[in-house]
């Protein structure tokens, strides 16, 4: 007789394991199957982010951060201290310490709650039956769910002229795992992942060049946020270089050499290291979609409803594996969601508010609509503009390039977007969510009274701005 629980879950990333704890919460048996294992071969709960993603390469930017700042800033300050060294296998250990702490949590979480947590690759095996094989590949245990959740995430994307070989070709897990500062680094792809990577080895003193394909910088972000950064991440050493395809790369003695094209016709490039970082694709392969008829969408995504159905009964996808973008609080918003509505509440995930967030320095963040987006929907909208060299913290920081910048609708005066670019516009993004999330017009942060002197105040000066009346700038 197959076991049987009220939900299966698949993958225990910040999808899988989020929704097992809420299902647990609302009273659901709960399983929840993951095939990922540490160095050691253990189980390593937590997915992608955890283990590989979010988590590792923030650790890795802070250290990188801290080590720049002493080499560049703190004269500044007046403080003099001996020659700066960086011991990168100290800098892997600290992070692979905060990886390990938070991926046993996630298993202490389980226990608490009750899940009971699986080590193994999920297949599914028609109607609400799941077939789960030991990661080392042996015999398979059948299990039962009233309801299946599929949260098996993804995978670096590769290309196939540049196949990855884990030493000197990687892709953005082994760019997190360097035993050395690469003299000359490659990193394919100027997206998110790759800035992120690339500005930690810069910063640690790389040689660093991004070849993207396409002409436009960041497309997703605000235009003008785009374009400062790309300003500051070149006048920090970084460099990009757009409209550059890469052809093809070969591993030789000691390195690598990257073919592209570019306006300039075909180039080469040596390096010591490549990273591919060029996206990354669904996790479908191995779940015999095609064999229970599980349909997939044009791009290999599972193809999910606004309430992540799929198009079999009580079976849900959520995160990575299905469309919108690839973010774990997006992931974990649509677990939370599938298992509420399981239980009969009315829950909706708010896809107009997800905020974006790039953790370069300063960091850049945004919710809502971007410009581009408004001229192209013929809005009507005021723009509010303040720039971090006013704000009296950011000088103090000594950090002033960026700017925050409130998009407004002109009739009903409704926050429509909001882009920051600062030290900490992770955190800074938070207030912007949370207005839009209640509906907030501008003049209600207007209102609002801000901490002085902080970052915040930036919000609240570009939400004057907005109607023209900033207090402490004169454009
Ligand atoms: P995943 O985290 O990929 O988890 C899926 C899990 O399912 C994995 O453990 C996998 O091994 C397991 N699995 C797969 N197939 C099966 C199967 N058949 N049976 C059992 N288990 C299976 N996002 C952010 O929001 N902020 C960031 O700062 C950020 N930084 C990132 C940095 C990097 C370098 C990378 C690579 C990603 C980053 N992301 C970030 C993206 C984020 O990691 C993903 O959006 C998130 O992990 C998606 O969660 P998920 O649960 O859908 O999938
Ligand atoms: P993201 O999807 O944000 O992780 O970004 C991946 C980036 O890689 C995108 O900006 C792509 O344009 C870029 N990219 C994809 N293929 C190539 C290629 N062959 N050469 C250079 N850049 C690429």
């Amino acid at each position: 007789m197959a076991q049987t629980f009220d939900l299966v879950v698949l993958g225990a990333g910040p999808a899988g394991y989020v929704a097992a704890i809420r299902a647990a919460q609302l009273g659901m048996s709960v399983v929840c199957i993951d095939n990922n294992v540490d160095k050691s071969g253990k189980a390593a709960l937590g997915g992608t982010c955890l283990n590989v993603g979010c988590i590792p390469s923030k650790a890795l930017l802070e250290s990188s951060e801290h080590f720049a700042r002493c080499k560049v800033e703190l004269k500044e300050h007046g403080i003099t201290t001996g020659e700066t060294r960086m011991d990168v296998p100290a800098m892997i250990d600290r992070k692979d310490k905060i990886v390990h702490g938070l991926a046993t949590g996630v298993g202490t979480l389980f226990a608490k709650n009750k899940v009971v947590s699986m080590l193994g690759t999920g297949r599914l095996a028609g109607g609400l039956r799941v077939e789960v094989t030991s990661v080392g590949g042996g015999s398979g245990e059948t299990i039962e769910g009233k309801h299946i959740l599929i949260a098996t995430g993804s995978s670096p994307r590769d290309i196939d002229a540049v196949p990855t070989d884990g030493k000197v070709i990687v892709d953005s897990t082994g760019a997190l795992d360097f035993e050395a500062v690469p003299e000359k680094l490659v990193v394919i792809g100027a997206g998110v992942i790759g800035l992120e990577l690339g500005s930690v080895w810069r910063r640690l003193g790389s040689n660093v060049v991004l070849l993207e394909a396409m002409e436009t910088f960041l497309p997703g972000a605000d235009e003008q946020i785009a374009e400062l950064a790309f300003k500051e991440m070149t006048r920090q050493g970084l460099d990009i270089r757009l409209g550059a395809r890469v052809l093809s790369a070969k591993a030789g003695k000691g390195g690598v050499k990257v073919s592209y094209e570019s306006g300039a016709g075909k180039q080469d490039v040596e390096v010591s290291k490549l990273v591919v970082a060029v996206g990354r694709k669904p996790n479908t392969q191995g779940l015999d979609a095609g064999n229970v008829g599980l349909l997939l969408d044009e791009r290999g995504y599972i193809h999910v409803d606004e309430y992540c159905r799929t198009n079999l009964p009580n079976i849900f996808a959520v995160g990575d594996v299905v469309r919108g973008p690839m973010l774990a609080h997006k992931a974990s918003e649509e677990g939370v969601m599938v298992v509420e509505r399981i239980a009969g509440q009315e829950s909706r995930v708010n896809y107009d508010t997800i905020p974006w967030v790039i953790y370069t320095a300063p960091e850049i963040a945004w919710a809502g609509k971007t410009e581009r987006q408004l001229r192209s929907q013929a809005r009507e909208y005021k723009v509010g503009v303040f720039p971090l060299s006013a704000n009296g913290r950011a000088r103090a920081m000594g950090h002033t390039v960026g700017l925050t910048k409130i998009l407004v609708d002109r009739r009903s005066d409704r926050i429509l977007g909001v882009h920051i670019m600062a030290p900490m516009a992770s955190e800074l993004i938070a207030e912007a969510v949370l207005a839009m999330e209640f509906g907030a017009s501008a003049e209600d942060l207007q209102r609002t009274v801000h901490a002085h002197p902080s970052l915040a105040e930036t919000t609240h000066e570009a939400a004057l701005a907005a109607d023209g009346r900033p207090l402490n700038y004169h454009g």
